[in-house]
């Protein structure tokens, strides 16, 4: 089950015992998601997941949720009016201290849950070295992961591989869970429905490049009623991943 680590006072943090529980930290981002959405997004969608999942019999290990990191690595988006970036090394002593304070109270296992795609690499990339450093197990879960597509697939017109940023999937997402933040009359303006593909090789793309708007993928074919079920296959993708973790 997910409890709040921050309703425990120090001394119910005293008695926990750390053999076989986790700290959970979810990871976000402050950027744009295209005209229709807020900047909140990745943020929203987290908080929204945690809320659901909290306390749910459904989730076998048990673990004690952090507050989450609202920032994260967004270089890809600030063209973009609103994105707030946070540089990796940045990032990378913002985990340390969180870490070095979760060793010193006897933390083993950390879960960090992400819902931003720009984090990806650095956070797979940095479990061993923390692994080194702190002695803490670390597990990274994606918001995104092939679990959830291979469910997302059956309500969405696009396909995962054309579902990068802001599109038919996101934006169903937040007009089911958050709609006073989705303005879908921005698209006529701002997006021609064209769905346009990643570069094949470049690494450094800039979502500025790839199209104007700061979307790429179906936001256009977005509804509520999809945006229900992917929350659900979201939360359903989480629960599968979680209780795949040792105890
Ligand atoms: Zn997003």
């Amino acid at each position: 089950m997910i409890h709040s680590y921050r309703n425990l006072s120090w001394k119910n943090h005293q008695e926990l015992s750390k053999e076989n529980i986790y700290a959970m930290l979810p990871v976000a981002a402050i950027e744009q998601h295209g005209p229709h959405m807020s900047v909140g997004t990745d943020d929203f969608i987290i908080e929204y997941i945690l809320r659901r999942l909290e306390g749910d019999k459904a989730v076998i290990p048990e673990i004690y949720a952090l507050p989450p990191i609202h920032y994260g690595l967004s270089h890809e988006h600030m063209d973009f009016c609103g994105t707030v970036t946070l540089t990796t090394a940045t990032l990378a002593s913002l985990m340390g201290d969180i870490l070095s304070s979760l060793k010193q109270h006897g933390w083993k296992r950390l879960i960090i849950l992400n819902s931003h795609g720009g984090n990806k690499g650095f956070l797979h990339g940095f479990a061993q070295e923390w692994k080194r450093r702190y002695g803490i197990d670390i597990y990274v879960i994606d918001t995104m992961h092939s679990i959830y597509y291979r469910c997302a697939e059956t309500v969405m017109q696009t396909s995962p591989d054309e579902e990068v940023h802001a599109g038919e999937d996101e934006t169903s997402q937040m007009l089911y869970e958050f709609p006073q933040t989705v303005d879908m009359g921005e698209l006529e303006a701002y997006f021609d429905k064209k769905i346009a593909p990643l570069p094949l090789r470049k690494d450094s793309w800039m979502t500025s490049e790839v199209h104007p708007s700061g979307i790429i993928g179906g936001a256009h074919l977005a509804t509520a009623e999809k945006g229900e079920k992917l929350t659900e296959f979201m939360c359903r993708s989480i629960i599968e991943q979680l209780n795949s973790l040792e105890n």
